[in-house]
């Protein structure tokens, strides 16, 4: 997994014939937190440099005496010859920025230099460097422990995790030329590249949503990945819901009245401030009402509400309400599933037009908040989404082992539960895991079947001679294995099948330990 820190640590390059450009990049970075910098005037000097320190990024000036930047990158293909050139071309003139994306350079930032520019794109750039790396060192890891195995089934359970990755990194791939299309669509929609015509500009209108609505599926899949790998941080702090709600209200008038809706807000007053990560709120309540103002038709209404829970106090309910098409009953149960698209008969355009992942992230971002969300429907006449928020931060739960051999597998786990509070140990073997459990015996115990050493039946069968009927999650790939079969004869256990979705993991924990409130 690849954190803020290996991103800081990353090794760059800045590669320019003028000092005051130099002085004034490395500036920028240092001040940004990136730790190994370094610079050259030389472009001749480029090539030996990066054969030494493999470079997880260069920022390339273009226009340098001796050497131009175009040079440079073909000499650096010569080294990188998996056909990535971690290059970042740093250019004043709009028509080089295309020849260096032709050229192999992945990104271009623009002089004079925007500081929030250079860092977003540097940021960017090293993070899709670092996960191909990631990437392929997983590769290497699981073919090896394969070998050493010599269990193909294993293969299974590394492919999830790899599979995963896979996404993590294409999203992030798509994003960089995504960015530079959006852009080269402004240049020549502001007339930089020559007189445009009213017609031209309103195609070039279009081709630039079209980026702009691609940019929100890439966020859509990397919110997912961020969710199923456990990396999805949610940052607490203590706020009243009514700001955000208003907040909502205020953004998404204009494409309300656009559409010929109505839109109303009601906020019970003096409702207290409650623990919430206030972007991943905003996103789920904005969700919500775009999905409320896409699927009502024109002279339809839209209504947000706050106020206490009525059934429940330890919450606060959040609703939209709007009067458009509604959701057949039959599909209520599935509509948060990832990727489910509700199929009406007539097969609408709006319904075709999107991932089916919204939804899916609303839930999984609400849970993750200890709190749910709930939909009441009605076809023809409208839908209701509430969210219940908890009113108070939860306290330190039970605590948790985790055996499994994957690290991955085992960081995940760890990170979901521990945004739920609940006190997580993990072991990476059975000797490890009983171990642990003789100093301190945990509330439950996630327990993997396929092991080496000490395999899941025979931790079970310890657990059970020494620890009696301590709560166990069996979580597996291979429901139907011969190793299932031998940990039957120590159950009772309740089985999850790999790779279950983190909220159905964290909800069959909570049922077995108590959700952790105060
Ligand atoms: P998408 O991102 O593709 O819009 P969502 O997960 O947000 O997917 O929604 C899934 C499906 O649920 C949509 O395709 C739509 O059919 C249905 N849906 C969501 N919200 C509403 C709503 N307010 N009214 C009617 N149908 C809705």
């Amino acid at each position: 997994m690849i954190t803020s820190e290996d991103i800081l640590n990353a090794g760059i390059l800045i590669v320019d014939d003028k000092e005051a450009n130099l002085s004034l990049l490395e500036e920028m970075l240092r001040g940004a937190g990136y730790r190994s910098i370094t610079s050259t005037g030389d472009p001749r000097g480029v090539f030996e440099l990066h054969r030494q320190h493999r470079y997880s990024l260069i920022i390339l000036d273009l226009q340098m005496p001796g050497m131009d930047g175009f040079q440079v990158m073909e000499g650096l293909k010569a080294i990188e010859t998996n056909n990535y050139l971690p290059v970042l071309v740093q250019t004043a003139q709009p028509a080089h920025k295309l020849r260096a994306l032709k050229a192999g350079a992945r990104d271009f930032v623009s002089k004079p230099f925007d500081l929030a520019e250079v860092l977003l794109r540097v940021h960017n750039m090293i993070e899709v460097r670092l996960l191909h790396q990631d990437a392929e060192l997983r590769t290497k890891e699981a073919e090896a422990r394969e070998q050493t195995l010599g269990v193909s089934l294993t293969k299974i359970g590394a492919l999830n995790t790899e599979i995963r990755n896979f996404y993590h990194t294409l999203s992030h791939e798509l994003k960089t030329p995504l960015t530079s299309a959006r852009e080269f669509v402004s240049i020549v929609m502001d007339g930089l590249a020559g007189p445009v015509n009213e017609t031209q500009c309103e195609y070039l209108g279009i081709a630039k949503e079209s980026c702009d609505q691609m940019r929100l599926y890439i966020n859509d899949l990397l919110d997912v990945t961020r969710l199923e790998t456990g990396k999805m941080n949610i940052e607490f702090q203590t706020l009243p819901l009514a700001a955000l709600v208003e907040r909502v209200v205020e953004m998404l008038g204009p494409a309300v009245a656009a559409k010929g809706l109505s839109l109303s807000c009601e906020c019970q007053p003096g409702l207290p401030a409650v623990p919430i990560d206030k972007q991943r709120i905003l996103q789920v309540l904005t969700n919500l009402t775009t999905n409320a103002i896409k699927f009502t038709p024109a002279g339809g209404h839209i209504h947000l509400g706050l106020s206490k829970a009525p059934a429940d106090p330890k919450y606060l309910l959040v609703t939209v309400r709007d009067t458009g098409r509604g959701i057949p009953a039959d599909q209520l149960g599935v509509i948060f599933d990832r990727a489910y698209q509700v199929h009406h008969n007539a097969g609408s355009i709006e319904s075709r037009n999107g991932l089916g992942l919204g939804l899916y992230i609303c839930h999984e971002l609400v849970t993750l908040h200890g709190g749910k969300i709930l939909v009441e429907s009605e076809i023809g006449k409208g839908s209701t989404f509430s969210i219940l928020v908890p009113q108070q931060a939860m306290t330190r739960g039970s605590h948790v082992l985790i055996v499994d051999d994957d690290s991955a597998i085992r960081e995940m786990f760890r990170l979901v539960l521990e945004t739920q509070n609940f006190e997580v140990t993990t072991a990476g073997g059975g000797t490890e895991a009983l171990q642990l459990m003789s100093q301190r015996a945990p509330d439950l115990v996630v327990l993997d079947l396929v092991m080496t050493g000490l395999d899941g039946p025979a931790i079970l069968k310890e657990i059970r001679l020494n620890w009696g009927l301590l709560p166990v999650i069996v979580c597996t790939g291979y429901p139907d294995s011969d190793l299932m079969r031998q940990a039957m004869e120590f159950s009772p256990f309740t089985l999850l099948v790999k790779s279950c979705p983190p909220a159905k993991f964290v909800e069959t924990v909570q049922r077995m330990c108590g959700p952790v409130h105060t």
